[in-house]
């Protein structure tokens, strides 16, 4: 079994593009903030024109459409092509399962680099709990129409206190889907989570006994995983991807952020405007990035500070790594 830490790289970039912010679910966690990002649905000319935004680093560029569902997005067959045509280096679409405008028809399993399905449960009963009545049905249904069209497939599961139980049964649920890499995500506290009555993230010590375990489970299966790192060992580097590494998170509003954590608040880098990309006024979340706290990520000691914890002394027990640090494990 190999395990690494996915080093920031100025030279490689992530261009995370929400077409849309409409979604046929409305699930428990959903961090979809429509007042923050907007309720556009982007028609394929200013989808084409923002995306020759970042064309100059479309080689080193992974692009990942999401919504909102983006396939509910009628013209994300020409997106694909237009990405295609521009030369991103890879091609993912994020979804639900219920692969509306049947996209699989008009998109060939050449155009993309993954297919990646969200399922939040190994039980109807827990992921249909969280992400709606009838979604667990669905998206196994997609995920076999996509692997019957050999479609390369992934699955994210996003873990939280009302399914971390369910992960333990995940490397059996997985093994013969055929996906080819499972991402765990952790909870973010932003959009309806923000909301909760109790906090949904899963406690230090839930997290560390389960997550590396079951990865390395999964892994087994020949699946590649990935998961954040969340906590930072005692001698492990603090970095934050804000200043070291080129990730973009595109709304339909035409926001532009570099830190996902910052997503509930007007506090995004850049702004695109007319077609082109602005660099919005102080104070925004890059003013930010460069503070140096001994609780390691500064969004996180702002806005999810429920998240930490301190000694007696006041000082803080373990330091939160980027939530854009990366483990990932493999056979
Ligand atoms: S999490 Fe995704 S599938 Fe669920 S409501 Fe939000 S956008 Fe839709
Ligand atoms: S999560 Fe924290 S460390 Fe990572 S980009 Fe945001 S502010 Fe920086």
């Amino acid at each position: 079994m190999q395990k690494q830490t996915v080093a920031f790289s100025k030279n490689s970039s992530n261009l995370f593009f929400h077409i849309l912010t409409k979604c046929n679910l409305s699930c428990s966690h959903c961090y979809i903030n429509k007042e923050q990002h907007g309720t556009e649905t982007l028609d394929i000319e200013t989808i084409r024109s923002w995306l020759s935004l970042f064309s100059d680093k479309a080689a080193t560029t992974n692009l990942i459409y999401l919504g909102g569902e983006p396939t509910l997005h009628p013209d994300l067959y020409l997106a694909v092509k237009a990405a295609k045509k521009i030369g991103f280096k890879s091609i993912t679409i994020d979804t639900n399962g219920y692969l509306f405008h049947d996209i699989l028809d008009k998109i060939s399993s050449d155009d993309i680099d993954f297919l990646s399905f969200s399922l939040d449960g190994a039980t109807k009963k827990t992921n249909d709990a969280i992400r709606g009545e009838g979604s667990f049905d669905k998206v196994m249904e997609g995920l076999r129409h996509a692997y019957n069209k050999k479609f390369p497939c992934s699955m994210i599961y996003t873990v939280s206190d009302k399914n971390i139980h369910e992960l333990e049964l995940m490397p059996e649920f997985v093994r013969d889907l055929g996906i080819k890499r499972f991402f765990i995500q952790v909870i973010g506290i932003r959009g309806a989570s923000s909301k909760a009555d109790h906090p949904l993230q899963v406690s230090k010590k839930a997290w560390l006994d389960v997550i590396p375990r079951v990865a390395e489970a999964i892994a087994g299966k020949g699946i590649i995983v990935t998961y954040p790192k969340v906590f930072l060992g005692r001698d492990e580097l603090f970095e934050c991807a804000g200043n070291v590494a080129q990730n973009f998170f595109v709304f339909p509003n035409g926001r532009v952020y570099q830190c996902p954590i910052c997503e509930d608040f007007p506090l995004h880098s850049y702004e695109i405007r007319e077609n082109r990309l602005i660099t919005t006024p102080k104070i925004n979340e890059k003013n930010l990035f460069s503070l140096r706290i001994p609780e390691g990520c500064v969004m996180n000691k702002i806005i999810q500070p429920q998240t930490l914890s301190y000694d007696k002394n006041g000082l803080p027990k373990y330091r939160i790594a980027c939530c854009m640090l990366k483990e990932e494990i493999f056979k």
